[in-house]
């Protein structure tokens, strides 16, 4: 199959998966969510995934008490039931199905979506370009929660203006990007925003953080300014698709270029030991 969906026990083609209207999903967004990579039909990283749904669930407070193994099993079955050998499989669970009020709802069993389809990892070699927002989401942007109007708003800007992201600030301070974490080189030493409540950590920005520390890099996990972004030698964009993607452009100006070497060896790190994980 090219693609397959998963509802709470039944297996379909995405397009013609039916969920019930009274999902809490569907009208206030009350669940969390995780996207990873499935190469060759392997889990990359699913660990680390599956611990940060967890800590997702339990700061919205929802009881899904399915075992790690019981829901392994089901992404399992899903990836499998995919032809392509490069996978991106999405999954989300929400407090479960009840008449629309705000409070928790009594009895409600939480429901779980699963998707998965063919999704090729983003091309590293071109340096792309991004433009820069004020970063509006709440203050828990930590939590992988259902809720993304602003980062779809700012998706859809950037794309209007021929970008691959959008960089988010606070008063001046890069924060992350609206689905991705963004890296600076500057000096010899990888710099990004500490892993706060004001970004996601990302598992892939945890692997580049991992493997530059290996290689010798010095890391600083110190936010940077937009000024300072400017200025920066290298800029990577990292996300479970994009592993390392380098901007070229930020807001119209031209930026980085500047420590081709660094960059390339990081990403090449990170490529061998994506592919080292998931043939294990
Ligand atoms: N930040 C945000 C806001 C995201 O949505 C994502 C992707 N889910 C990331 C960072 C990157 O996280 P990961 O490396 O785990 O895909």
């Amino acid at each position: 199959m090219e693609n397959i969906g998963y509802y709470n026990g039944a297996f379909a083609p995405i397009e013609e998966l039916m969920i019930p209207a009274c999902d809490r999903g569907v009208y206030f967004g009350d669940g969390v969510y995780e996207a990873l990579r499935v190469e060759r039909h392997r889990f990359f990283a699913l660990r680390e995934h599956l611990s940060r749904f967890r800590a997702s669930l339990a700061f919205l407070r929802i009881p899904f008490e399915m075992t790690d193994e019981a829901l392994t099993a089901i992404l399992q079955e899903a990836a499998d039931r995919v032809e392509s050998d490069s996978q991106q499989l999405y999954f989300q669970v929400t407090r479960g199905s009840a008449i629309r009020t705000h409070a928790f709802p009594e009895g409600a069993e939480p429901n779980l979506l699963v998707f998965s389809r063919g999704v090729p990892l983003a091309d590293l070699s071109e340096h792309r370009r991004v433009i820069v927002l004020p970063d509006t989401r709440w203050e828990h942007c930590n939590v992988k929660s259902l809720n993304l109007i602003p980062s779809v708003l700012a998706a859809e800007a950037a794309k209007e203006r021929g970008c691959c992201e959008a960089v988010f600030h606070r008063n001046g301070v890069v924060t992350e990007c609206s689905s991705s974490n963004l890296l600076m080189l500057k000096d010899g030493v990888l710099r990004t925003a500490p892993a706060d409540e004001k970004i996601l950590p990302g598992v892939t920005r945890g692997h580049f953080l991992m493997l530059a520390r290996k290689l010798g890099v010095p890391v600083e996990e110190i936010a940077f300014t937009l000024e300072e972004a400017c200025g920066a030698d290298e800029l990577m964009i990292t996300s479970t698709s994009a592993h390392g993607l380098p901007v070229g452009e930020l807001e119209g100006r031209a930026v980085c270029g500047r420590d081709d070497a660094l960059l390339r060896k990081l990403q090449k790190a990170y490529r061998d030991y994506f592919y080292a994980s998931v043939e294990n």
